[in-house]
């Protein structure tokens, strides 16, 4: 499993950066956006220091798979019973400010609006 030093997810696996997790097993963790932009807003990360969907190889489909299905889970254990949002930023170009992989989980609005 990658790490790196400089990089903010990194510490905030390694526990050097303090962070309100809500979930963690032996793939990823579960912390709260610093910067809420819903009443939930969630941001699921590998502990892999992947830097963002263009780096996915093969290797990682069991980890995305995983992700995929705690995603309903975790908005559950949250009480989204509306339902919920999920956003991948993805290079600079698509809003990307850490790079390193996490999943946007979001909700609790009544409406959050379309594109
Ligand atoms: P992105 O634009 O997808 O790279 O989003 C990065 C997200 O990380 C933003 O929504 C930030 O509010 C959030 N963020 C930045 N620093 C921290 C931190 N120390 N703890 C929790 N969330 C953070
Ligand atoms: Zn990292």
């Amino acid at each position: 499993m990658k790490t790196d030093l400089d990089c903010l997810f990194c510490k905030i696996i390694a526990g050097t950066v303090p962070s309100d997790q809500v979930y963690s097993d032996d793939q990823v963790i579960v912390f709260k956006d610093i910067n809420p932009k819903a009443p939930v807003h969630l941001l699921i990360v590998p502990r892999d220091h992947i830097i963002s969907l263009n780096e996915l190889e093969n290797n990682h489909d069991k980890l995305i798979g995983h992700i995929m299905r705690l995603l309903p889970k975790l908005a559950k254990e949250q009480g989204l019973d509306n339902g919920f949002r999920t956003i991948i930023n993805t290079g600079r170009g698509g809003g990307q400010i850490v790079f390193h992989l996490h999943i946007h989980l979001l909700g609790g609005k009544e409406h959050l609006g379309g594109f």
